[in-house]
């Protein structure tokens, strides 16, 4: 689900300056004239490196779980929202594909909430002071939801390879996401965080919620409810124009709840 803050905003700049500092910083160190022959191939390379493996998509998720939460507050395990977040996934998900989930809560105003392949789910405390329990469940699902149904696994081929800092990776020999520097793991992490996905893959997430609280006996309609209240906080702060509108997303679950399926 994707929340636009007044932070979230500012960082596209911030990260496209870093990536760009980066790259050229490397370009004046790393790349040795050893490396020519590895800079003629690079447009070879750099191909290859936008494609992913699974196990580079774990690393690359580990580090930038790693780097979001080593940037945010993390709410400590006997504070009040940390308490209520485990309450709440108490009868949720334990793993995604296999991955077992490692819920927090990052203390901050923003109203946002993600997912990642390495079973890192984070829910900001704006989000949760907005919502009810059975809300947040709702939102959560999705979040797992986009994970589960590969999307997080695509928009971070994406993100990854927007980066300019992997054509150096790609060069310098060594293991692509091995090779990012922790501002390069920062850009990508802010691009996964805010990903943009599309229609149908947000429309599929939703999908993916009701299911998972249908088979946990959970109560559904948090869901319809949590996508009215995304809805008031207005376009500045909410989905963005391109995806299904709240009040659309809000009727399917309604109308899948009175079809009982
Ligand atoms: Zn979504």
């Amino acid at each position: 689900m994707k929340f636009v803050s007044p932070l979230a905003r500012a960082l596209p700049v911030a990260a496209l300056s870093a990536l760009l500092l980066s790259a050229c910083s490397n370009t004046g160190n790393s790349v040795s004239a050893a490396n020519a022959e590895g800079l003629m191939s690079a447009g070879k390379s750099v191909a290859q490196a936008a494609t992913l493996s699974d196990a580079e998509v774990m690393q690359l998720s580990d580090k930038s779980c790693a780097e979001l939460d080593s940037q945010s507050k993390i709410a400590a395990p006997k504070s009040k929202s940390a308490l209520r977040l485990a309450k709440i996934t108490k009868s949720m998900p334990k793993d995604v594909n296999g991955v077992a989930i490692n819920y927090k809560v990052y203390e901050t105003k923003d109203v946002n909430a993600w997912a990642m392949n390495n079973g890192c789910v984070r829910v900001y405390s704006g989000l949760m002071n907005l919502m009810t329990d059975d809300e947040i469940r709702g939102v959560v699902g999705h979040e797992i939801g986009h994970v589960a149904l590969g999307h997080s696994k695509k928009s971070m081929q994406v993100a990854y390879a927007a980066g300019a800092a992997r054509q150096v990776a790609a060069v310098s020999g060594n293991s692509a996401v091995a090779a990012l520097s922790s501002s390069d793991i920062g850009a990508i992490a802010e691009k996964l965080v805010n990903a943009q996905f599309s229609q149908a893959q947000e429309s599929d997430a939703d999908d993916y919620s009701f299911d998972l609280l249908t088979a946990a006996k959970l109560k559904r309609e948090g869901l319809i409810s949590a996508f009215e209240k995304l809805a008031k906080l207005g376009d500045s702060n909410s989905m963005l124009s391109s995806h299904p509108s709240s009040s659309g997303r809000a009727q399917h679950i309604r109308d899948r709840i009175a079809a009982k399926k």
